[in-house]
């Protein structure tokens, strides 16, 4: 397994579970699992905010349906194993979406009505008056969508792999080689070990592993952003709150009373705006006073890794025993658990 991310530590976990002897190789792995740093210093797991968002995906069939439905499945089952590690770790549950228009209103109304087995509903504007007033045209609420929290999912997955006698290796990789049916993987220490099978959940260095090989997979960095807000004014419990507000694409997470993390995909490219603010004002006719007043605690960003002109996430064997799974983009988190299963059955096929 090369990349210790929520993809490569959370497949390590599931692959190791069947009965597979894992290696896991990754600098980070020597570094505590924290958000300090730039964009570049932080992986897009450490970065992420961990929203799920499974539930109320547009579409109704394909690919991306299909993964995001397996994991919201296997989410529960992965938390309950995990907290044995990270008693903290939890899922929750709750996320509420703010439609921006009429049209938009209409499509989730419906999506609502064909969901109701899965725990969609429309919730009025009179109903979020007290949470989100400006919802003129009310909210879909996802009830078994949410949230997990992406730092302790990997303090728990390490615990768990370290209880496991996986071998962790926090080194990069720096080239890989076939050798006959195996594949040697040379470390950027001069170390060479051989493995039958090599899984690739890089981001966005894959393709310079990739590219030897004969297999271009670009990927172009996306830059997201979240700050951490201490309110100054306005609620001081999130009672009506759910765990998940979005409104035009900004994820709202209410962390602790008078706390909350304000996250978003803003920019293409890889530098982050000089003002962390922008972000808050960017939502700035449908914030409440209490979101503008609100007082910076801490602010991130990170990357995220979209392949080009390929449908995220890139989940392939190229060749035998060279598995892919990456490029996850926005979603690395949501759909660990069905990658991990897709990664097991493509190294189990017969
Ligand atoms: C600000 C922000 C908010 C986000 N919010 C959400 C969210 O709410 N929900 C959600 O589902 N997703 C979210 N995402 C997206 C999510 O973070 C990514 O999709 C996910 O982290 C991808 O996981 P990964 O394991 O593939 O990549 P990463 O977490 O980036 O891990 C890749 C790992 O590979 C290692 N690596 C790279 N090259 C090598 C090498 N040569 N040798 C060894 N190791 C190597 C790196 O050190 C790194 O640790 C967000 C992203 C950002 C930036």
């Amino acid at each position: 397994m090369i990349g210790a991310g929520a993809i490569g530590l959370g497949t390590a976990w599931h692959l190791t579970k069947r009965g597979h002897y894992v290696s896991v190789y990754d600098p980070r792995l020597n570094a505590p699992v924290q958000r300090q740093g730039s964009a570049n210093d932080l992986s897009g797991t450490s970065a992420s905010l961990g929203v799920l968002m499974g539930h109320v995906f547009r579409r109704s069939s394909g690919r991306g349906w299909r993964l995001r439905r397996r994991s919201m499945e296997l989410w529960p089952q992965w938390i309950e194993t995990l907290q044995v590690h990270q008693p903290d770790l939890k899922l929750h549950l709750g996320l509420l979406q703010i439609p921006e228009d009429e049209r938009t209103a209409e499509r989730m109304a419906s999506l609502a009505a064909q969901r109701v087995d899965l725990g969609l509903e429309i919730v009025s504007k009179e109903a979020l008056n007290k949470v989100w007033p400006t919802a003129s045209h009310g909210g879909l609420h996802s009830r078994h969508d949410g949230r997990v929290d992406p730092l302790l999912l990997q303090l728990a997955l390490r615990q768990a792999l370290a209880g496991q006698s996986v071998d962790l290796n926090a080194e990069a990789v720096v080239h890989l080689e076939r050798n006959n049916n195996q594949w040697s993987v040379h470390r950027a220490d001069g170390e060479s070990t051989i493995h039958d099978v090599v899984v690739l959940s890089t981001a966005l260095t894959t393709d310079a592993l990739l590219e030897p090989l004969g297999h271009a997979r670009a990927m172009t960095p996306v830059l997201g952003q979240a700050l951490s807000l201490q309110l100054t004014t306005g609620p001081t419990s999130w009672t009506h709150w759910p765990s998940v507000l979005v409104d035009q694409g900004f994820n709202l997470i209410p962390t602790s009373p008078g706390r909350l993390l304000l996250g978003a995909t803003v920019e293409p490219g890889d530098c982050a705006s000089a003002d962390p603010l922008i972000l808050m004002r960017s939502l700035n006719e449908r914030a409440p006073a209490w979101l503008r007043t609100a007082t910076v605690v801490s602010h991130w960003s990170g990357l995220r890794a979209r392949p080009v002109d390929r449908p995220a996430p890139l989940l392939e064997e190229l060749e035998p025993g060279l598995i892919l799974a990456s490029g996850h983009y926005r979603n690395g988190v949501l759909l660990a658990p069905a990658t991990a299963e897709w990664v097991a059955a493509a190294l189990e096929q017969p």
